[in-house]
């Protein structure tokens, strides 16, 4: 028995159907919005649809921040960070994400002025690629994460003592969500959002 996440990063509008999804499914996701652009990569961000948010939240799911504005964390300065994280954590709180909200690190970038700044603001970091990539080092600020392409490519079945899998979704189609859901499931995971994701790894 290991713990599963899936999150999604950016908070398209079209993520709602993800959403939707997940809600069927019986699975809590963890949402990573962009709180200070109203669109990103050409596609309409949710932030400026405050409704879509609610259901979410009301589905059960996570929300958390993506950041303000997405920029690459490490090419900032030290108030550059801060103003990032801080406008996005009180965006975030204001539309309902309670508790200990996270941070995914745009383009997973991170550094120790990252991680010293989100420890500030946010109850945990979300990274991705290969680093940390199963979780093997229980890392609040450096969790890890990867794309469901490489989920089913590399051998979980192999990977011995894994507590904690994070899937990280863009704008994948519903079907690839779908399969990585039946995939994770068929191997005995139970599905967590991040923030539970934390306990399975024992922070
Ligand atoms: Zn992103």
């Amino acid at each position: 028995m290991f713990c599963a996440a899936l999150t999604f990063d950016d908070g398209y509008v079209e993520q709602i159907r993800h959403a939707r999804l997940l809600y069927k499914m019986g699975v809590p996701g963890t949402f990573f919005l962009i709180t200070g652009l109203k669109e990103y990569m050409g596609k309409k961000l949710m932030i400026a649809r405050e409704n879509l948010i609610r259901e979410l939240v009301d589905m059960g799911h996570e929300i958390g921040s993506h950041t303000h504005t997405h920029r690459d964390l490490t090419r900032l300065s030290a108030s550059e960070i801060e103003r990032e994280l801080k406008l996005s954590r009180s965006a975030v709180e204001r539309l309902g994400g309670s508790g200990d909200i996270g941070v995914a690190y745009p383009y997973g970038s991170f550094n120790e002025h990252v991680i010293e700044a989100a420890s500030k603001y946010f109850a945990y970091g979300r990274t991705m690629g290969a680093f940390n990539r199963w979780n093997e080092a229980a890392l609040r600020y450096a969790l890890g994460g990867m794309g469901a392409r490489h989920l089913i490519k590399l051998p979980l079945r192999a990977v011995g003592g894994v507590r904690l899998v994070t899937v990280v979704f863009h704008d994948e189609p519903l079907w690839i969500v779908r399969a990585v859901i039946d995939y994770l499931r068929a191997l005995g995971a139970r599905f967590v959002t991040l923030r539970e994701g934390l306990k399975c790894l024992g922070l």
